[in-house]
């Protein structure tokens, strides 16, 4: 008998990568520790030239498939070139490196990942002309005249359960059509995986309903939410003593324009300093501050001990990426390097 298999990539769309996927059908006596690599036409993913193009999938990550069911599976891959280096797309192996390094430090990150609904071109719960009533009575709504999605939500929420995502919950946003999920706290690596997958499975849930979902950072134009991931970090110090939390929060301030360019394209047209955020050209952080760049959330500040937000990332930014960078700004300093 055999099994499918789910390969599962990042492609090289710039400038926001997307997901790829295809079936790969597989002996039943072939572990999931010893799946095979694969290859892809990297040509159409702008990940190679036309006429060199194999690129090379390894998997790194392997999920129960809640859609298909039984004994398939989602694998999450990292795409390789042919002589087995990572590709430069390839922001896994980067970010692995360095969570490695600082392994003593135990980074744990929760995402926020915000994202909208789309159907017919629109928001949805966007009317054909015009615009909804202002926003006000959204956020983590009821009733039918304030949810829009729930069905598609409640789905994808089961479905990363079964598959055996650390989703931590869900809520509904600002902006009709608007949602959020949070995957974690893990560490830097398995935090990306996760949400990479959470991503997938999102996108091929809404599927099933005729719906699209976008991680677009400003869906609509206005005065409308932007969407974000907001990055919720600690390292073992931070969870035990509250300097090293300052320590965090003054360590991001000393890399603050490096951070906002890792963080998302277009982050600029979201971090306006209206709508929660802080302007992207001024760093600031505060307890409970949701207008400062990095919130120390309320408890933290009573407990003296726990984690810290960086509020600015945008909905659409790689979690490879953005943890990496944060891990490698906070432990640095730490390490006194
Ligand atoms: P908000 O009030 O900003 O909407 P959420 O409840 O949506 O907060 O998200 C909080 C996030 O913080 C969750 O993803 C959770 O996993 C994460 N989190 C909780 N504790 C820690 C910790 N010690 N280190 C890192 N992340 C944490
Ligand atoms: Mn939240
Ligand atoms: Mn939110
Ligand atoms: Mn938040």
């Amino acid at each position: 008998m055999v099994y499918k298999a789910e390969y599962i990539w990042i492609d090289g769309t710039e400038p926001t990568a997307r997901l790829r996927s295809k079936t790969k059908i597989v002996k039943d006596d072939v572990a999931h520790a010893d799946l095979p690599i694969w290859g892809f036409d990297g040509s159409s993913t702008n990940q190679a030239p036309g006429d060199n193009s194999d690129c090379v999938l390894r998997p790194v990550a392997v999920f129960p498939d809640p859609i298909r069911g039984g004994e398939d599976i989602l694998v999450m891959c990292e795409v390789l070139l042919i002589d087995m280096t990572p590709h430069p797309t390839n922001t896994r192996a980067k970010t692995a490196v360095i969570a490695e390094k600082y392994a003593a430090m135990d980074t744990w990150f929760g995402i926020e990942q915000e994202y909208t609904f789309f159907k017919d071109g629109r928001p949805l719960g966007f009317p054909v002309n015009g615009y909804p009533a202002p926003q006000g009575f959204y956020y983590c709504g009821v009733g039918a005249d304030e949810v829009f999605g729930r069905d598609v939500v409640e789905a994808h929420l089961q479905a990363c359960i079964d598959a055996g995502i650390e989703i931590s919950g869900i809520n509904a946003e600002v902006m009709p059509g608007q949602w959020e999920f949070q995957v974690g706290p893990i560490g830097p690596v398995d935090v990306g995986d996760h949400l990479w997958m959470a991503r997938w499975l999102l996108y091929r849930i809404a599927e099933e309903f005729g719906i699209t979902a976008t991680v677009d950072p400003k869906p609509v134009k206005g005065d409308w939410n932007g969407a974000g991931c907001h990055t919720n970090v600690s390292t073992k110090a931070m969870r035990e003593n509250y300097d090293a939390v300052i320590a965090a929060c003054e360590a991001l301030g000393t890399k603050a324009e490096a951070h906002v360019k890792a963080y998302g394209a277009g982050i600029e047209d979201r971090l306006t300093g209206a709508h929660e955020t802080a302007p992207w050209t001024e760093y600031s952080y505060g307890v409970s501050n949701r207008g400062a760049s990095v919130r120390i959330p309320w408890q933290v500040a009573i407990d003296k001990k726990g984690y810290i937000e960086d509020r600015r990332p945008n909905a659409n930014m790689d979690p490879y990426v953005v943890c990496g960078l944060i891990t490698d700004t906070i432990c640095s300093a730490a390490a006194g390097q």
